[in-house]
């Protein structure tokens, strides 16, 4: 019978989201390790403009979380693109909203920047504590055992752990193998991801199309060192039949594409890197904790990224699980109980469900094809963007604050 774990917490995944959590955590008492199947990512080079295709706009609340956990400036050293505008329209009429970062009084609306630069900064962070990262080791499988939890990994060794933490991503095996139910669904939805060069420049603004077979995001970047605005980084998202259609084609015939989809408002559009798809799913965990084991990330919940919210709801989430064990630590109580862990549960369920049905309310709306509700989605945009104080409060709920 194992009466002393290996670690007190080990966290199963390395994405954007799993790193946080280690850090957040790297200063408690807890003997933590991190596992990743993949191998460490090299040191991002910032010469050439070869930006990842994956990119993720982040909120000022996760800015404000990460310059809590001291990578922001390393972020601001290698290359991110501050947007401090927002524009959004519909298609298929004359709706639209704009939201400006000024009316909140703020510097920025979000940030975009390439989540390998964020995985990067993070995992450069972790080498200067004592937590124990593990690279290249894929968890193989998982048991409960008296301690907590027993980890096999795919090299034959074995860990064993007090708390497990599933950072694993939408298709978590951690989640899976402990039993945890999810309510998930397709959306039906491709998304195209490339980056591209524009005519125009981007304006440091975020824009957004919505189409009836789905939205096409143009998100700014901002070459290392140089003021150019005339890099953005396009997910479009559609229904399978186009994306296979628009997968297809050349380079340039999808870049032809691209700027008659977005009605060439940033003129003409130069397509610079191989465009990938990734399939859209919406996936809920119904809990996110079990018996010294805690959900993260798109572990728990994977959404939508016609918000741009997934990896700020991750980065919630790890702010409210840290505090919960650091509150436990500092009152002399379990920090994997049940009572802990449910607080956790409690502080993100409601907030992380809201957020997603909100997004599955806006695809639907925008993919209708009834009159009725295309009169009403443009006169929604239009009283929307008439209305201050209703502006303000989607502007404070899409950044974060
Ligand atoms: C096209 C697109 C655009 C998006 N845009 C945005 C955006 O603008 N803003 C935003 O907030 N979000 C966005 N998102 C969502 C965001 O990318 C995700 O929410 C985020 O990457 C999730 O991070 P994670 O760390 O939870 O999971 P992941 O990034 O999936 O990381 C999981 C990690 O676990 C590891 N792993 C998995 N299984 C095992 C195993 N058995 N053993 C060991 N390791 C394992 C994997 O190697 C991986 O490193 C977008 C998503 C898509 C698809």
């Amino acid at each position: 019978m194992q009466q002393h774990p290996d670690f007190d917490l080990i966290i199963a995944g390395g994405g954007m989201v799993g790193l946080a959590q280690a850090l957040a955590l790297a200063d408690s008492p807890l003997r933590v390790a991190l596992l990743d199947q993949r191998p460490p990512a090299p040191a991002p080079s910032m010469t050439e403009l070869n930006f990842d295709n994956r990119v993720s706009a982040l909120t000022p609340a996760s800015a404000e979380f990460l310059r809590e956990l001291g990578v922001w400036e390393a972020l601001l050293e290698l290359r991110l693109c501050p947007y401090t505008r927002m524009e959004v329209w519909d298609a298929d009429g004359t709706g639209a909203i704009r939201f400006d970062a000024r009316d909140l009084h703020l510097d920025a609306l979000g940030y975009l920047v390439e989540n390998s630069l964020v995985t990067a900064v993070l995992a450069e962070a972790l080498r200067n504590t004592q937590i124990e990262c593990r690279f290249g080791a894929a968890i193989a499988n998982l048991e409960r055992d008296s301690a907590g939890w027993r980890l096999a990994l795919s090299d034959g060794a074995s860990l064993t752990c007090s708390l497990l933490i599933g950072a694993d991503g939408g298709g978590s095996r951690v989640r899976e193998w402990a039993g945890l139910k999810t309510r998930a669904w397709s959306y039906g939805h491709e998304a195209l991801v490339t980056t591209v060069h524009t005519e125009q420049p981007h304006r440091a603004t975020a824009w957004q199309c919505f189409m009836r077979t789905g939205p096409l995001a143009f998100l700014p970047l901002r070459p290392h060192g140089d003021g150019s605005q005339h890099y953005s980084s396009i997910v479009w998202s559609c229904e399978p039949a186009l994306a296979r259609e628009l997968l297809a084609l050349d380079q340039e015939q999808f870049a032809a594409r691209c700027a008659t989809a977005f009605e060439r408002r940033l003129g003409a559009v130069e397509v610079l890197s191989p465009v990938q798809a990734f399939p859209l799913r919406q996936l809920h965990a119904i809990d996110y904790v079990a018996p010294n084991l805690a959900l993260i990330g798109d572990a728990a919940h994977t959404i939508h990224p016609l918000a741009g919210q997934g990896v700020n709801l991750g980065l919630a989430d790890v702010h409210s699980l840290s505090g919960v064990i650091r509150a436990a630590l500092a009152q002399g109580r379990d920090y994997c109980s049940q009572q802990t862990l449910s607080r956790y549960q409690r502080e993100r369920k409601a907030a992380n469900l809201g957020m997603m049905l909100g997004m599955e309310g806006f695809k639907r709306l925008f993919g209708s094809d009834d009159l009725l509700l295309r009169w009403l989605r443009n006169e929604g945009l239009r009283l929307a963007d008439s209305l201050t104080p209703l502006k303000q409060t989607l502007m404070r709920r899409a950044t974060g604050l």
